[in-house]
């Protein structure tokens, strides 16, 4: 039984927000990725590909899951009223610290500090800045190790692109990483991350009323780390921290959905998910899922870039 599981971020009408040159879905393109959706697949519920998983339900042969990441505030105003009026089923994995603290996560700062500051070059130039400044502190390298490791041509990015993202995601010691994050933040996009995060995210009572509309919400972490570099203690903070949301939330804790930031995750992790009732686990892995051979804690998605728009 194949299934299909779509990923989303942003879906905003891109040429009328703020920042046009963040990377999301068009919202015009979204509607018409649903209208091909709706004429070339079946979309399903999270119950139903649990059931499947567990052998209590079959799945149409062209079944479709939507799954949506981050608690992005899009997903509330953009997302929700085309999946209700289509009568579709959406998954959504909102991390716990930015809705319920309104910590702004550090990819969203590094994906906005490259839509307001559209030269790559003097992103660059800031982190030669600041690397040069820290050099030798904390192992940190020199800029020129950093280049020719990171500045590799990606899947969706090119060289310059895939530099930046690696040293704001992890190149850097998590401390002086944060440090650096939040200077390019402050000086490229805003001064006030609160306000910001505020605006980003869904609060707790539109993830309620999500539910409400028939939606699903599953676990994103609280922090949005990525999991698999995390010791036993701290993997168990973060899961137990995931399920004491949901709880409070009223979303399901038994046979429920982990979605692994940045897709990361090991054994120890999975095994820890299987004692905690978490009956699927999301990767960023892409492909078209087996449900008779692949492992569901291991579950391939097809990026919204990989799907036709019409
Ligand atoms: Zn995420």
């Amino acid at each position: 039984m194949p299934l299909t599981i779509v990923t989303y971020h942003y879906v905003r009408d891109l040429a009328n927000s703020r920042y046009t040159g963040i990377k999301g879905r068009d919202l015009a393109e979204f509607k018409g990725q649903l209208d091909h959706i709706g004429n070339h697949y079946e979309v399903v519920s999270t119950e139903d590909v649990v059931g499947a998983f567990k052998g209590e339900t079959t799945l149409p042969d062209n079944a479709c899951w939507l799954t949506f990441d981050d608690g992005y505030l899009d997903h509330f105003i953009n997302v929700l009223p085309q999946l209700y009026e289509r009568k579709m089923h959406g998954a959504f994995f909102p991390p716990v610290n930015a809705v319920v603290h309104g910590e702004l996560l550090d990819v969203n700062k590094a994906h906005f500090i490259r839509a307001a500051q559209p030269d790559t070059a003097a992103i660059i130039g800031e982190i030669k800045t600041y690397i040069d400044a820290n050099q030798g502190q904390e192992n940190i390298q020199t800029f020129d190790t950093y280049w020719q490791e990171h500045a590799q041509v990606g899947r969706y990015d090119p060289a310059d692109v895939m530099f930046i993202k690696k040293v704001l995601q992890h190149t850097l010691p998590e401390a002086k990483r944060n440090a650096l994050v939040d200077e390019l933040f402050e000086r490229f996009v805003s001064m006030d991350q609160k306000a910001f995060a505020g605006e980003l995210y869904m609060s707790q009572d539109q993830l309620r009323m999500m539910i409400q509309c028939g939606m699903y919400i599953g676990g994103h972490g609280a922090k949005h780390y990525w999991l698999d570099r995390l010791g036993a203690a701290e993997q168990e903070a973060e899961i137990a921290a995931s399920l004491d949301f949901l709880r409070g939330l009223g979303a399901p804790t038994t046979d429920w959905v982990m979605c692994y930031p940045y897709g990361a995750n090991d054994a120890a992790l999975r095994g820890l998910l299987g004692r905690r009732g978490c009956a699927l686990g999301l990767t960023i892995d892409t492909g078209v899922v087996d449900i008779s051979q692949d492992d569901p804690l291991l579950l391939r998605r097809r990026d919204t870039n990989e799907l036709p728009l019409a």
